[in-house]
């Protein structure tokens, strides 16, 4: 094999990139020649992920903290919600990508460049990566890239984005309780969108507090600023404290079709490949869950289609369509579905794990009218709708 050819190029070093290549070196194709090209040197802890399971993940190491119970709160009821036998894990970016570009430095095998990717396509079964530097030649290729905001998507289609300012603070009080987080906290004016108060608390007086939107367009960033410190000021009734962090993230909510291959021999993963769940956002878990499975596939040599559950696909829509379109105070929806539902449920329904029984139940819990309106419209709506593209 010539110094620019790969067995395996992975387009982005970032969640599902790295996480990729940690499950192919722990495969039986350990030994094959990978080429990752990331744009980012990932030495700054850009992000902070969470999830919730109950099974080990392997990454038990670099979890930087992990609850049993979170908090639901509305201007009414708080509702401590007891996760058993989940847990909510929270893993620190820098964590992740120090633990696996370790992994990649003990390798002869496994090459990171830091260039910016300028094409990704195959061509007689190779598939060639062109960055600001050179080109590439690869078997197989795995492309995480961020893909754009259409310009315009089907009227059937929904896309919101999920942003949100946070600042890791230290407090000179002891506010916070360390065993429980505030997972949506909605004691804050809604303005016609879904806006709630996130707070992961590491200690009695250290926490990273986010003030999160669902909304079409973003905000200025001192609109963020001032929302942020609002919630902090008012709602967690914290004056004194000191800021050491900051996190700012967009998340794209969306039922676009994502393929999971576009192009012979590349293969789409990460929030490009599907893996975001349109009504939440969430998305990490997903990235560990498809990531080892791909592999498990290319081990038998194989990479049949991801897979796509129609139900949910069709849930997550209708969701979408009652949060764009404020069918009904978003509010009000987050608090029927966790004042009214066993917490374990909700997130099994979440991991799609549930039966029709099931999500009858759940589904039964959430105002009748919007959502019948939601799944009308998913059905039968036809057209384009176009969109502003500025993320
Ligand atoms: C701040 C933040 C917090 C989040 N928190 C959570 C959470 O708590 N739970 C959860 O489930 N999800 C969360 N998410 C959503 C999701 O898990 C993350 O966005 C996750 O990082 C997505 O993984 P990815 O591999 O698709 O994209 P990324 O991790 O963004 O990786 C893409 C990589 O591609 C690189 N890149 C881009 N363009 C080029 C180019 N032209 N050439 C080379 N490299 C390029 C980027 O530098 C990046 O490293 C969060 C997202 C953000 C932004």
């Amino acid at each position: 094999m010539k110094a620019n050819e790969y067995d395996i190029i992975i387009a982005g070093g970032g969640a599902a990139g790295l996480m990729l290549v940690h499950h192919l070196l722990h495969s039986i194709l350990a030994e094959s020649k990978i080429l990752i090209i990331e744009k980012e040197k990932k030495d700054q802890n850009d992000r902070t992920w969470c999830f919730w399971t109950k099974d080990k993940t392997g990454f038990e190491d670099i979890l930087y903290k992990n609850w049993e119970k979170v908090i639901f709160k509305n201007n009414s009821t708080t509702k401590t919600l007891h996760l058993s036998p989940y847990k909510y894990q929270m893993i620190r970016g820098i964590d992740f990508y120090q633990f696996v570009k370790k992994e990649i430095s003990e390798r002869e095998n496994v090459t990171w460049v830091n260039e910016e990717l300028k094409s990704l396509d195959s061509q007689n079964n190779f598939v060639f990566a062109t960055t600001d530097k050179q080109t590439f030649r690869g078997k197989t290729a795995f492309n995480s890239i961020p893909i754009k905001k259409p310009a315009n998507i089907s009227s059937r289609k929904n896309y919101l984005l999920q942003h949100f300012k946070g600042y890791v603070i230290k407090t000179v009080e002891n506010n916070f309780d360390p065993t429980t987080p505030f997972l949506m906290d909605f004691r804050v004016d809604q303005q016609g969108e879904t806006r709630f108060g996130y707070v992961l608390p590491f200690s009695e007086n250290e926490a990273l507090v986010e003030f999160t939107i669902f909304s079409e367009n973003l905000l200025t960033e001192e609109a963020y600023k001032i929302l942020l410190e609002n919630y902090i000021r008012h709602q967690l009734d914290i004056n004194d404290y000191r800021i050491i962090d900051e996190e700012f993230g967009v998340i794209p909510m969306t039922d676009i079709d994502l393929p999971e291959k576009n192009d012979p021999n590349i293969y789409n993963v990460g929030t490009r490949g599907g893996m975001t769940k349109a009504s939440t956002g969430y998305t990490f878990k997903n990235i560990m869950d498809e990531c080892k499975g791909l592999v498990q596939k290319l081990e038998k040599g194989r990479i049949d289609s991801i897979s796509n559950n129609k139900k949910f696909r069709f849930f997550d829509s209708v969701f979408l369509h009652v949060l764009e379109k404020n069918l009904h105070p978003a509010d009000k929806i987050f608090s029927d579905l966790f004042l009214k539902n066993d917490p374990r449920l909700i997130l099994k329904f979440l991991n799609e794990k549930t039966s029709l029984r099931e999500d009858i139940g759940i589904l039964s819990s959430l105002p009748t009218i919007p959502f019948l309106k939601g799944a009308m419209y998913t059905i039968f709506s036809t057209g384009t709708k176009n969109l502003s593209t500025d993320f």
